[in-house]
Order: structure tokens, then C-alpha cells, then sequence
């Protein structure tokens, strides 16, 4: 039985490319067959290499994340052993993978098209979902601590109000593309590692559309898009972190031929905060103590991110001693209760003194049996004193 590529890798489904990538170096010293003890070290190996290759290649990996393990080893094996565009039936009508496009995504849009279309029966005509769309989003640590909804401008290609998305004026006049027969695609076929291919392209002439107008929408151009300011608003869940995505279904790409849109992918970037120190679901501060209350203990109020909380500071602290509070750190991510935040106690040593103090300090060096040279002058003060 196979296993899930982001369980061979040991990785979540929204996990970066680096992560991927780490993930898999760290299989491969673990597996490799050179160095392995493993019995099964080989296997294991190439099923790791398997895994990075499809989970760092976008087009591949969205394909996998929509078709699922078995249905994508399937395909993947149909085309390495098939040599050709039988297209012994499978994945039905639509477009199991959305976008694409004209020209899309050169060699490996070919190749599927293999697996998917099967002797130019594929329907370019018929409904494609839009592009995924990706874009970046800075927040505070307090709206990651709160959670948060943010007003946010992008730039995107939507469909153009004009022609509806038709690329063309209503009244314009259509006839069959002649390129390609109304076909909206061209077939050729060629020699490959992998056997005889059938390549199938898009008809460059009529776009997929297999149909030709006499004018062009003069607004987009033809294209049927145009790039749009469009104001959004998000749902950003409390204790998010940086290098999450959040997903806006929708509202990526416009679909053609009546597809749905794509959706927008939104990664969030927590920006770091002057007094607190994230980590994980944990927070860290420092707080300055003064050498007295190192020495005799003290309770200490500080200002969180959501209100105070009380700092007990032991007798006989020393400096860089941490005090643990637990459930005051960041909101753990769709999970009930809170990280601790970490104390981080520093004794700060005063640099300026006045005379009182320094009498007192000279006084507290002396009483302790040490030789301390308080400075000129000050000593003969204090001496005539006694
Ligand atoms: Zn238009
Ligand atoms: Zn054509």
C-alpha cells in the first residue's frame, strides 16, 4: 500500500517548499542506501525522493493535492507505461486540475494533458476553474494574539466588465477557427523517452475557444480579463504564525467558459514586537529588576499583550533567572488554551548613584568585609564620618 507523500516526508499539507525540502534531506541522510541500516532503506529512499519531486513542483503538487494519492500514482503510471494517447477513458469530463491556461505550463502541461485528454477528446471549451492567486499580508503580534479582520487592496485579473469576459462584443461575428477545425487544440505527435507521445496544444490561433470573432473587446484586449484594484476583507484566526496560509475560496482567478474562480492564498507574515518575543505558542520577556529586589523578592506587574500579569520575584534572584507563567503566551492555533510566557529576570547594575546610595553601598561593601574603592574623596568622607 502506498503511502501519502506528505506522511512519507512527515510533513503538513500546507508546508513550504523549504520545509519539503529539508524534510526530504533529512529522509535521505536517514535512507540512504549507502549509509542506511535499514532493511528497507531503498524503498524507503526512492519513495522520499518521489515525494519531494511532485510536493516542490507547484503544478505538479496542486494537482496532487486535488486528485489525491491513488488517483495521482494512477494517472502517473497510465502515461510512463500508455506511450501513447489512448486515453483508456478515467477522469471524465472536467479539468481535474484548474488553470492551465493557454501555453500554461510547457513540457509538464503537455504530459498531463496526456493523461487527462486522451486523443484530443478533451473538452478545452468546457468549464476551467481560475488560477489560484497567491499575495503576503503583515500583521502585529496583537492581531496575531487577538485574532483579527483585515481590510487589504490587491491587483488581480478579473473577468472584464465590457464583454462579460468574452474577450468580444456581444455583437461581434463568430466563425470556426480554421487552424484548428474548431478543435481548439492541434496534435502532433513525437518522440520521447518515454515511447511515442501525443502532444496536444492549445490552437494558438483561436485560444481553445475553436472559434474566431471579427473584433475584439477593445477593454481587455481580447484577453476576456483585466487587472482590477479589488478591496478584500480577511479573517485572521487568533495565534496564527508567520509562513501560514490562509485560503480565501474564490476569490482567486476568474474561471472560463462559466468555471469557478480560483482562490486566493493569502501568507501571513507576524511582524516582531519591541518588548515580546515569540516563540512557537510561547512568549518571552525581559524585565529589569533592581539589585534590592533581587535580594529581598518583590511582585512585579507587567503589561501583556491583553492585560497584567503578576511576576513573583524569589528572594535571592540571579540575574538571567527565567520565571514561567503559565497560559499567558499566544493563543494556540484552532486549539483551545494558551503557550506560557517566559520571565526573563535581569538584575540591572545602577550607573548612577547618588551620594546616599553610594554611602550605602560603600557601607554594604564594607559590612560584607570588602575592599571596595568608591571613588575620590568619598572615602575620606565616609572615614571622617566614623
Ligand atoms: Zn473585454
Ligand atoms: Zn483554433
Amino acid at each position: 500500500m502506498s503511502e501519502d507523500f506528505y506522511e512519507v516526508l512527515g510533513v503538513s499539507r500546507d508546508a513550504s517548499e523549504d520545509e519539503i525540502k529539508q524534510a526530504y534531506r533529512q529522509k535521505a541522510r536517514e535512507y540512504h542506501p549507502d549509509v542506511s541500516d535499514h532493511d528497507d532503506a531503498e524503498e524507503k529512499f526512492k519513495k522520499a525522493k518521489k515525494a519531494k519531486e511532485v510536493l516542490t513542483d507547484d503544478e505538479k503538487r496542486r494537482m496532487y493535492d486535488q486528485m489525491g494519492h491513488e488517483r495521482f500514482e494512477q494517472a502517473e503510471k497510465r502515461g510512463a507505461t500508455g506511450g501513447g494517447a489512448g486515453g483508456a477513458g478515467g477522469f471524465g469530463g472536467g479539468n481535474p486540475f484548474g488553470g492551465g491556461g493557454a501555453g500554461g505550463f510547457g513540457d509538464m502541461n503537455d504530459i498531463f494533458e496526456q493523461f487527462f485528454g486522451g486523443g484530443g477528446q478533451r473538452q478545452r471549451n468546457g468549464p476551467r476553474q481560475g488560477q489560484d492567486l497567491r499575495t503576503r499580508m503583515e500583521i502585529s503580534l496583537e492581531q496575531a494574539f487577538e485574532g483579527a479582520t483585515k481590510q487589504f487592496t490587491l491587483t488581480r485579473p478579473e473577468a472584464c466588465p465590457d464583454c462579460d469576459g468574452e474577450g468580444h462584443p456581444p455583437s461581434a461575428d463568430s466563425r470556426t477557427c480554421p487552424d484548428c477545425d474548431g478543435q481548439g487544440q492541434q496534435t502532433r505527435v513525437q518522440q520521447t523517452p518515454l515511447g511515442r507521445m501525443q502532444q496536444t496544444q492549445t490552437c494558438r490561433r483561436c485560444g481553445g475557444d475553436g472559434t474566431i470573432y471579427s473584433e475584439s473587446c477593445s477593454t481587455c484586449g481580447g484577453q476576456g480579463v483585466v487587472n482590477t484594484e479589488a478591496t478584500l476583507r480577511v479573517d485572521i484566526p487568533a495565534g496564527i504564525r508567520t509562513g501560514q496560509t490562509l485560503r480565501m475560496g474564490r476569490e482567486g482567478a476568474p474561471g472560463e467558459n462559466g468555471g469557478p474562480n480560483g482562490d486566493l492564498l493569502i501568507e501571513v507574515d507576524v511582524q516582531e514586537h519591541p518588548e515580546f518575543e515569540r516563540d512557537g505558542d510561547d512568549l518571552h520577556y525581559t524585565l529589569p529588576i533592581s539589585f534590592p529586589q533581587a535580594v529581598f523578592g518583590d511582585t512585579v506587574e507587567i503589561e501583556t499583550l491583553d492585560g497584567t500579569v503578576e511576576v513573583d520575584i524569589e528572594k535571592g534572584t540571579q540575574s538571567g533567572e527565567t520565571v514561567r507563567i503559565r497560559g499567558e503566551g499566544m493563543p494556540r492555533l484552532q486549539r483551545r488554551g494558551r503557550g506560557a510566557l517566559y520571565v526573563h529576570l535581569q538584575v540591572v547594575t545602577p550607573e548612577d548613584l547618588n551620594d546616599e546610595q553610594r554611602e550605602a553601598l560603600a557601607q554594604f561593601a564594607e559590612a560584607g568585609g570588602e575592599e571596595v574603592d568608591v571613588g575620590q574623596g568619598f572615602f575620606e568622607k565616609i572615614k571622617s564620618s566614623f
